[in-house]
């Protein structure tokens, strides 16, 4: 459908409120390491990206109705996920922690203080399957909810009691002064990784990652995470 001088534009899906992965700058721009990887793949690539900034797991369910070519979201490949998804080559690795309001850090410092607590986790994420999984053991209640933002607004109003996220994400938020602090033993999170239906879009996630190894090459994936990865040392 595309004219023949003019290049190939995908769909991209990706979370709202994921930063430093996906979010809005102060200009209401879409920014963060996926959009700025996958924008510099697309420009290394030759093709366009039309994004759409639907949630995490609204970008799963418009990646399974064909209604977006690919997902990038801070999304840890799993061996279930496979299943349905192809997944390019890893462009991060990341774990995940508990979170709680600062002045409950003393209440709540790891699972073994979660026994009846409300604990909130994000819809369809890794982090509610590994809520789910250890809920007889540590005896919390669970809530799922759409968004980080959301997440992390239910624990500082008290609604909630702690949450689990991936790590990177709620430690940037603790940097810019979310008012929460970490707490407990981290979770193995697996690799972040671009997604497309399976079987569906090789040539798509060949360009991923030809572009992502050009990228590591040329230094340009590393001024991508130093940008948003600023180190406090
Ligand atoms: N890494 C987590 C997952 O894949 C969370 C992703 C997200 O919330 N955007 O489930």
């Amino acid at each position: 459908e595309t004219d023949g001088g003019s290049a190939e534009t995908y769909v991209i899906a990706t979370d709202t409120t994921f930063a430093p992965f996906e979010f809005r700058d102060s200009s209401g721009e879409l920014t963060g390491i996926d959009i700025e990887i996958m924008e510099a793949i697309a420009e290394d690539q030759g093709f366009q990206v039309e994004w759409r900034s639907l949630g995490f797991n609204a970008a799963l369910q418009a990646l399974s109705a064909d209604q977006a070519d690919g997902v990038i979201a801070g999304m840890s490949i799993t061996d279930e996920r496979q299943e349905v998804y192809d997944f390019s080559d890893p462009y991060f690795t990341g774990t995940m922690t508990l979170a709680v309001n600062e002045d409950q850090g003393d209440e709540i410092q790891g699972w073994d203080d979660l026994q009846d607590k409300r604990l909130v986790v994000k819809t369809g994420s890794m982090s509610e399957e590994v809520a789910r999984e250890r809920q007889d053991e540590y005896g919390y209640e669970i809530t799922s909810l759409d968004q980080t933002t959301t997440l992390v607004e239910s624990v500082k109003s008290g609604n909630a009691d702690v949450l689990m996220d991936d790590y990177p994400v709620i430690a940037y938020g603790v940097q810019q002064g979310s008012g929460l602090v970490t707490v407990g033993e981290q979770v193995e999170a697996g690799d972040y990784g671009f997604a497309v239906n399976k079987g569906r879009n090789a040539e798509l996630l060949e360009k991923f990652n030809v572009g992502l190894a050009e990228l590591r090459d040329s230094g340009e994936y590393q001024e991508i995470l130093d940008e948003f990865l600023a180190s406090d040392d």
